[in-house]
């Protein structure tokens, strides 16, 4: 596996096989079975894979988020070079965002709900360095996971948008055995926090559950929603959605798909979660919708 921290040894290890597909996994590291499932799907389907680790400064719009994020860049090459990793990208800072640096990419209608209306910035952030990524490892596809529903959308709205010749591929949400989402930010709930973290997909099934007997009244499924949250005493809602998968708009009816998703504070630690559902909505132990992973037993 070969390691660049400059943009020149990244562009000269990506010529040197210049007419091979290659695939490319965006991360900012702390690396845990979601990230590596990326990276072996990336795996089986091209023929050079690239992981960047880079946790970008300009998607935080709180500097303690952005200082307590987790690193652990020794260990996250490791799992890289076992998962059959080509080359990973880890440049500091001002390698990607150099003194003067003044381009940023927006995404305009699909960036403002949800993440957007609590994270000022944030997709401006994630665009302007997945656009850059994409310019200069210029992948065949590009995997994103379903964690995070609206970077998805954002994601592929700005690769139509700008004409990026790749293939957006996004993939299921891995879970932990009781259901919470993987994530890199999990490592930092404390042993009550993380007891209670599971009411997130608890709220989310307990409204797709609703939704598989009828309940087509999304303010009821929020409803539903809100309900599994306010039990926890440790959790806090900051937003509950039931929203278009496309648009994002939130939804009076659900009529053929809905994309459920939540945030919730425990402390500072912020968790996302969601569930993309469509039609016939039949709720199945092991395929409660396209886009998630659940776990066995
Ligand atoms: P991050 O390091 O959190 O920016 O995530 C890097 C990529 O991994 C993003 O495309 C995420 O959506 C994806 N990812 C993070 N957690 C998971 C998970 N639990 N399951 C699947 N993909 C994930």
């Amino acid at each position: 596996m070969h390691i660049a921290r400059t943009i020149e040894e990244l562009r000269n290890l990506r010529r040197r096989q210049e007419t091979d597909t290659w695939g490319l996994v965006p991360t900012m590291g702390f690396l845990h079975d979601g990230h590596l499932d990326l990276v072996q799907r990336a795996r089986r389907e091209n023929q050079r894979v690239a992981v960047s680790i880079f946790v970008n400064p300009t998607q935080f719009d709180q500097n303690e988020d952005l200082e307590k994020y987790p690193r652990d860049l020794e260990r996250d090459l490791a799992l890289l070079e076992k998962a059959g990793t080509d080359v990973a990208f880890c440049p500091p800072p001002e390698e990607v965002y150099p003194p003067g640096f003044q381009t940023y990419v927006t995404v305009e209608e699909v960036s403002q709900p949800l993440e957007g209306a609590s994270r000022s910035g944030h997709f401006r952030g994630v665009a302007t360095v997945v656009a850059k990524l994409f310019c200069l490892v210029r992948p065949t596809r590009a995997y994103f996971g379903q964690k995070d529903a609206q970077q998805c959308v954002v994601i592929q709205r700005m690769t139509q948008d700008l004409g990026f010749d790749l293939q957006v591929v996004i993939c299921p949400t891995v879970r932990e055995a009781d259901g919470l989402a993987m994530s890199s930010r999990n490592a930092r709930l404390s042993p009550e926090q993380r007891r209670s973290a599971p009411a997130l997909y608890r709220a989310l099934r307990s409204a797709a559950a609703a939704l598989a007997r009828g309940q087509r009244d999304a303010e009821a499924l929020r409803r539903r929603m809100i309900e599994t949250i306010e039990a926890e005493p440790l959790a806090r809602i900051d937003y509950v959605s039931v929203a278009d998968p496309a648009s994002l708009r939130e939804l009076d009816e659900v009529e053929s798909k809905a994309l459920l998703s939540l945030a919730v504070f425990y402390g500072t630690i912020r968790l996302i979660d969601n569930l993309l559902l469509e039609e016939p909505f039949i709720l199945s132990v092991g395929a409660v919708s396209n886009g998630d992973r659940v776990p066995k037993g």
